[in-house]
């Protein structure tokens, strides 16, 4: 009665893969020594001074976190104290993941939903400039999205010009700084995420980076309970330290991180390969365009978008729409406000779906991805 045949199991979206026990037991053994468990300790500081030296080339400063979202909230907090930030307004983009829009409320920022540019997916620096209520901001938080690269230098001038301080949302842009060499603004602070699904990922875990020491300081202060110095709270902090048992993690992956990147860009090479031949029509966003951890449909329409889905879905394959519907659809974020409509945004969202892409991706899934795709499109 039961097929001999085993039914070939879902394809998931993601599938992380970090260092393994064996790598890790070096480090834990120096936690043991040490008797060092967070606050600040040994192994955070090595993670902290090899990516410095690795992915900053010693141009500026890196602060470890316990995640993306506490780096945010940590750069953010930082810059409020560093240019005694006065506008109650947060200018950030609708396109981007949910803990970018929590991390500005949690700061006590109120945020206003800007449409994104359709090339960049990303805030258009010019057309900012003249927002209604640049008047009334007191940060603008920009993302470059998916890990895309961004121009820096000119929110950089954005800021001097406007003098709106600015803060830079990369999640998960690790690559951008260590395989393209991107140099690190003047005075605005960039994060990272570290988490799992994020190419280079401690498990938990994030990263602040900048050139201003100040920033740096305040930053620190903001995720150690406000201390900085002494056991006064100089500003409302958080705990958001990253403890030694995430910095062993991060370091045994910094050991296989060349071997980590080799992977991920076959199977972006893989995936390529394949689409060229399929002529789908559309877009495939992979490594080094977008991070490693993403491989991206870019539907020509709504449709076509929704016609891959229920197709993967039949072919037992998981996609996902990465950022939702728009951070301005969220309900956490509404408030009781009149729905909001940015066109741009919600068309990206719609037509940008996340496919499944992890280190160990073999060439039959990618072939019964690309396969079901094709099937679903004209
Ligand atoms: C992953 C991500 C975050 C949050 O990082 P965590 O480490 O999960 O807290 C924030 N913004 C964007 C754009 C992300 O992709």
């Amino acid at each position: 009665m039961c097929s001999k045949e085993k039914p070939s199991p879902r394809v998931p979206v993601a599938r992380p893969q970090l260092p393994d026990c064996r790598s890790l037991i070096p480090y834990l053994q120096l936690i043991d020594e040490n008797r060092i468990y967070s606050n600040f300790g040994p192994l955070q500081s090595q993670l902290a001074q090899r990516l410095q030296a690795q992915i900053l080339r010693h141009d500026g400063h890196v602060l470890t976190c316990s995640s993306g979202t506490s780096a945010l909230i940590a750069a953010i907090s930082a810059v409020q104290t560093r240019w005694a930030v006065q506008g109650p307004l947060c200018l950030l983009p609708g396109h981007s993941f949910v803990a970018t829009a929590a991390a500005a409320e949690f700061c006590g920022f109120r945020n206003v939903f800007v449409d994104v540019d359709p090339q960049t997916w990303s805030l258009d620096p010019v057309a900012l400039q003249n927002h209604p209520k640049i008047d009334q901001a007191g940060l603008v938080l920009v993302v470059a999205p998916y890990g895309r690269a961004i121009d820096m230098r000119t929110w950089q001038a954005f800021q001097d010009t406007t003098g709106v301080p600015v803060v830079i949302d990369i999640a998960a842009g690790f690559e951008t700084f260590a395989n393209h060499k991107a140099d690190l603004p003047e005075t605005i602070p960039i994060m990272m995420s570290l988490h799992a699904t994020k190419s280079f990922s401690s498990g938990e875990g994030g990263l602040v980076l900048t050139r201003d020491l100040e920033i740096l300081a305040h930053a620190t202060c903001s995720i150690n309970h406000g201390f900085l110095g002494s056991r006064h709270a100089k500003i409302r902090g958080q705990n958001g330290k990253m403890s030694e048992y995430h910095a062993a993690v991060g370091l045994a992956e910094l050991d296989g991180w060349q071997e980590k990147t080799a992977r991920m860009q076959k199977v972006s090479d893989g995936y390529r390969r394949v689409w060229k031949s399929a002529g789908i029509p559309g877009k495939l966003w992979s490594a080094p365009n977008v991070s490693g951890c993403y491989i991206l449909l870019e539907a020509v329409s709504k449709q076509q978008a929704l016609d891959c889905l229920v197709a993967l879905d039949r072919s037992g394959i998981d996609a996902r729409f990465w950022y939702g519907q728009g951070l301005h659809k969220e309900r956490a974020f509404r408030h009781g406000d009149a729905p909001q409509v940015l066109p741009i945004t919600e068309d990206l969202c719609a037509r940008i779906i996340g496919l499944p892409c992890f280190v160990d991706m073999g060439a039959n899934d990618i072939a019964r991805v690309i396969e079901a795709i094709r099937t679903s499109s004209p």
